[in-house]
């Protein structure tokens, strides 16, 4: 007899609950019966546009994500209970034992993303599998809804690695869905005291503030670049710098040329000016990288966190006259898995503004439509036990 499990099938972009096989543990890997399991701003896109994304994969040599054409159960964001281990497998923890894990899974000869492949089924379900060695046992007295955040904590706390924020520096965040809500908390956590929100969204301002900005802005109504420098001071500072720069060269004339930007710099060292912003790109729609490009000062480093799929357009030559650094930022490492979990847990983030709703599995197509609209949802979780 064939036994049979609840989850939520993602197929040509309809998402349906179904029966589906059990997971049955192969060597190496571990079973957690699903407590919680957080639905991604990543999950909405790939419901719509996983064959770009697998298409991108594929020219990147891996061949097994996820396409609108499979049968696929989402969901990366989980935490459980150990329910049983494969044959010869490591019993790293006790039956029973809540656990957070990395969304991997090492499945048919290879490594795949949880709840982004058919070949590893992902948390919209009732059990999922995964790799022992990537599981961290939940901390005591540390219940299953926040527990649930360490995934999409992670992803930010690697954006603030990335973005290399000092505590002086000032931190602007674009975009204040659950990821970026998540980078300022953890631009919080590590100790960056100036932090500037921005979101057109009441609702998601407000829970901004709840999160630790510094400064929440308005963008319809005020620039969030206006309220630490005014971009045109910046660009009239460069001027004054590169007039500083000629004053330097005409005492040093032994000294061979050096590109402006490198004067500047030094000039920023010597204290003439503070060095530009980083900036956080959490919305991930197409003219955002250029309004970053065209709108923030002098030198700013940006990161950018928020997805957006397909084509987009900038201007370079406006990015090398402002010397503005981009770096995209993916995913996380397992220490940085973690330290979210030990910093949810110790109260050091604080994640629980963040969950706006629990759904049952029934819920999770309803779930999806209802994350469109920002004043009534950041997080929503899946309890499957529902
Ligand atoms: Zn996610």
């Amino acid at each position: 007899m064939m036994l049979a499990m609840r989850a939520v099938v993602c197929h040509q972009a309809e998402l349906t609950v179904d029966e589906v096989p059990d997971p049955r543990p192969e060597q190496g890997q571990l079973l957690i019966t699903v407590e919680r399991c957080g639905i991604c701003g990543s999950d909405l896109h790939a419901r719509l546009h996983c064959d770009e994304t697998a298409a991108d994969a594929a020219t990147l040599g891996y061949d097994h994500m996820m396409r609108s054409t499979d049968r696929v159960v989402m969901g990366h964001e989980f935490v459980g209970t150990v329910t049983d281990y494969g044959p010869r497998t490591r019993k790293l923890f006790p039956i029973g034992t809540r656990v957070v894990s990395l969304p991997v899974l090492r499945a048919s000869g290879a490594m795949h993303l949880t709840g982004l492949s058919a070949l590893a089924p992902g948390g919209y379900a009732e059990q999922v599998l995964a790799v022992p060695s990537m599981t961290m046992r939940v901390p005591d007295g540390l219940d299953a809804d926040a527990a649930a955040l360490t995934e999409p904590m992670s992803v930010a706390l690697h954006a603030v690695h990335r973005g290399q924020v000092g505590a002086k520096d000032t931190a602007v965040v674009l975009g204040c869905g659950p990821i970026g809500l998540a980078v300022i908390a953890m631009l919080k956590a590590t100790g960056v005291r100036h932090v500037i929100a921005s979101d057109f969204s009441p609702g998601r301002r407000a829970l901004a503030e709840r999160m630790g900005a510094d400064v929440v802005v308005d963008p319809a109504q005020e620039s969030p670049w206006a309220s630490f420098a005014e971009s045109k001071r910046y660009l009239t500072d460069s001027m004054e710098l590169i007039g500083f720069g000629v004053d330097a060269m005409d005492k040093l004339r032994a000294v061979p040329l050096l590109p402006w930007a490198t004067l500047m710099r030094g000039a920023v060292k010597a204290g003439a000016s503070p060095r530009g912003p980083v900036v956080f790109e959490c919305v991930g729609v197409p003219g955002m990288i250029e309004h970053v490009i065209a709108n923030a000062p002098l030198l700013s480093r940006v990161v950018v966190v928020g997805v957006c799929m397909g084509a987009d357009a900038l201007r370079p030559a406006m990015a090398i006259s402002k010397e503005i650094e981009l770096r995209f930022v993916l995913g996380y490492d397992p220490s940085e898995f973690h330290q979210a979990l030990q910093w949810i847990a110790s109260g050091k983030v604080d994640v629980r503004p963040l969950i706006t709703g629990t759904v049952g599995l029934d819920g999770v197509p309803g779930a999806f439509d209802e994350l469109g609209d920002p004043e009534r949802h950041a997080k929503i979780l899946v309890d499957p036990t529902r």
